[in-house]
């Protein structure tokens, strides 16, 4: 079998940067040329930029692979190097946080009210017995105390596993038992959707004994913000308010050095692929290449930006790019709790004015939602103060990386398209604003200090032109430690199909232009094999939403007696376009045109027209399941999906 992928989508606009970006930027093309030389010594040069209790004088030790150690002699507090470094600088003035929450309330948060919140905290969990090591979950909604609480837990060198607030109380259950959890950080409830959103009664669900499973044994106490208002049951001894404890705690707390591979969190994938893995990352590799990519990749002036990435804390992007990037660096930055509609269609636009936003980081899936809703929404607000977009979580197809560019960037911002995974750590492939000239749909070329390859089945490269398989060729800083409590898994899964050329697999296809820039093409896993012929997710995807009625579209392979798989696809129609449109005789319109977007072993064999779109919390389409209804299968698990309801809307719909 090939493993090349045959359609090539022909996508030739080009955005050079512009000379007044290029003058201002933090990256320049001089990172390139030194990571070059010396990867090693450019990577410690960056590591220099954080404070160290003891300076390392080793960098790499790759020699128990795939478990690599960085700056494993030197050591510091990544809590110290988020806030009270910047407030002896000078800078405790300074807002960290601009909060608002859905219904409108604010509040600002300068580095040194946020020092001193998580000095205290950190008193507090100490006396509440937490010691090094020990492992915290938190089950929170996105407010301030989120923040400090995944900070307070690190500056005592635990470790924090964060559980999405939209998550069942089987899910987190789940995720204390597997970590062995000694405390909770959870809220009474959060706004979403207009309302309060209970959180304490699926911790409460979580921890008691049910269908006697017995009651959860590890978790000693409960800390409960008072965010929503909503009434709770207590548990007398165990619950504690935060504002009976934090406050009357001392603010005296001095940050013990820990050395650099100190365990810092776990955190789940999203289970796109099946069941998900608790990633484990330590401490000064990963804060290193938090910092560095978030300075040079989304371009943060600390003292005249205000950063925004709208990822919730409990996935990836909220740690590296909402915690400890942003904060390593000294940046201030918009927190918003609720969801982008609540109340009217256009909230995010105007948090945009109202804050005068000038990074923005977000989702495709959200570009998507938005671009369905249409243009006059974003129109209304001023956007003007907006000079970097950034895209994260999936492949941006050039039609909303275009809309996002026109429409939200004023056609001038540079877009940067970031992949990475929650195993990644941080940012790996992408664009430098001011120096890359920029594709539509391409995340482009690894940041400096990062060597990735596209090869075959055999690890070979491809070169350009051609498409394979994306491996990571050398070890990273941010690189994740291991799977939590599972040492084979972690080998099977990223090291093993390499294991002779000492590779990490990262489970993507891509492809390889004729500049040698990358195009990822969606999961391995989902890459379809159509009469001999390799198809990718991410393209015919693409075709279909360039189709003028498509708001969105998922594409999975099922099996088929002639072709050995067939393209099913499933596509949520915009709804302007149904108004002035035949439902009728759409489908097969869709075929053609992917027919003639791509090619005839494109086509379509089904299209289904479907009102909702399997996903994961954090935006991803599951495709998996979509196969198992595209194939007859009963649907696998559905745990980590925004909205469980949604696989018994599409099975309806299809049948
Ligand atoms: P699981 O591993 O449990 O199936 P997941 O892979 O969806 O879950 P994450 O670690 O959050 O969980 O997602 C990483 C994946 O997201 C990448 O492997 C890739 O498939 C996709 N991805 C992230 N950013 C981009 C991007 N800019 N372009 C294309 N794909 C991206
Ligand atoms: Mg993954």
């Amino acid at each position: 079998m090939s493993s090349q992928i045959d359609h090539l989508l022909n996508e030739t606009r080009r955005f050079a940067p512009s000379a007044d970006f290029a003058a201002q930027a933090v990256a320049d093309r001089t990172l390139y040329e030194r990571a070059a030389a010396d990867r090693e010594g450019f990577w410690a040069d960056q590591a220099r930029e954080l404070h160290w209790h003891t300076p390392f004088t080793q960098v790499l030790d790759w020699s128990n692979p795939p478990f690599a150690e960085w700056f494993a002699d030197g050591e510091l507090n990544v809590a110290y190097n988020c806030l009270d470094r910047h407030v002896e600088a000078g800078n405790g003035d300074r807002i960290a946080l601009r909060w608002e929450g859905e219904p409108g309330d604010q509040r600002n948060v300068t580095y040194a009210q946020l020092t001193d919140e998580v000095k205290r905290l950190a008193n507090v969990l100490t006396e509440l017995g937490v010691e090094r090591g020990d492992r915290v979950a938190l089950y929170l909604p996105m407010i301030p105390e989120a923040i400090a609480s995944m900070l307070a837990v690190a500056r005592i060198g635990a470790v924090h596993s964060v559980v999405f607030g939209g998550f069942s109380a089987d899910s987190l259950r789940a995720r204390i038992d597997d970590a062995g959890a000694k405390l909770v950080i959870t809220a009474d409830g959060g706004w979403r959707k207009g309302k309060v959103s209970p959180l304490k009664p699926a911790v409460d669900l979580a921890l008691a004994d049910r269908n006697g499973s017995g009651e959860q044994e590890t978790v000693e106490h409960v800390l409960v913000v008072k965010r929503g208002g909503n009434e709770v049951d207590w548990s007398e001894g165990r619950d504690l308010w935060w504002h009976d404890v934090v406050p009357k705690a001392s603010a005296d707390h001095e940050a013990e050095a820990f050395p650099a591979e100190t365990p810092l969190f776990i955190l789940y994938t999203s289970g796109t692929t099946g069941k998900p893995k608790g990633i484990l990352h330590t401490s000064g590799g990963y804060l290193t290449q938090a910092a560095f990519t978030n300075r040079v990749v989304h371009d943060v002036h600390p003292e005249t930006d205000v950063y925004w990435c709208t990822a919730d804390i409990g996935w990836i992007t909220g740690h590296t790019y909402v915690t400890y990037g942003p904060l390593a660096n000294g940046a201030t930055q918009l927190l918003y709790e609720g969801t982008p509609d609540t109340p009217h269609p256009g909230r995010w636009w105007e948090l945009i004015e109202k804050h005068g936003v000038t990074i923005f980081y977000t989702a495709p899936t959200a570009i998507r939602s938005f671009m369905k809703i249409g243009r006059d929404v974003p129109q209304k607000f001023d956007l003007s103060s907006l000079r970097l977009l950034g895209s994260v979580g999936e492949p941006i197809n050039p039609e909303a990386w275009i809309w996002y560019r026109e429409i939200i960037g004023a056609d001038k911002t540079p877009i940067v398209d970031t992949w990475w995974q929650t195993e990644t750590g941080a940012i790996m492939i992408s664009a430098l604003p001011g120096v890359t000239e920029t594709k539509p749909g391409s995340a482009q070329v690894p940041i400096p200090g990062v060597s990735i390859a596209v090869v075959d089945e055999q690890g070979e490269p491809v070169g350009n032109g051609s498409g394979g398989l994306l491996v990571i060729t050398e070890p990273w800083p941010s690189m994740l430690r291991g799977i939590w409590g599972d040492p084979d898994r972690y080998r099977e899964t990223y090291w093993e199909k390499f294991a002779d050329k000492g590779y990490y697999f990262a489970g993507d296809g891509a492809r390889l232009d004729d500049d040698g820039d990358v195009w990822l093409l969606g999961r391995v896993d989902d890459v379809m094999n159509v009469s001999g012929h390799r198809l990718s997710t991410a393209e015919i995807e693409s075709a279909l939403v360039g189709h003028e009625g498509v708001a969105e579209a998922a594409v999975v392979g099922a099996s088929d007696e002639t072709t050995g798989q067939a393209v099913v696809a499933f596509v949520i129609i915009k709804s302007r376009y149904l108004k002035e449109h035949p439902v009728e005789g759409l489908g097969d319109e869709l075929r053609t045109w992917v027919g003639q977007q791509i090619g005839p072993i494109a086509r379509p064999r089904d299209v289904y027209i479907v009102g909702e779109l399997p996903k994961t919390r954090s935006g991803k389409i599951m495709r998996r399941l979509l196969r198992d209804v595209a194939e007859g299968r009963e649907v696998g698990d559905t745990t980590t999906l925004a909205d469980t309801a949604v696989m018994s809307v599409i099975s309806a719909q299809v049948r």
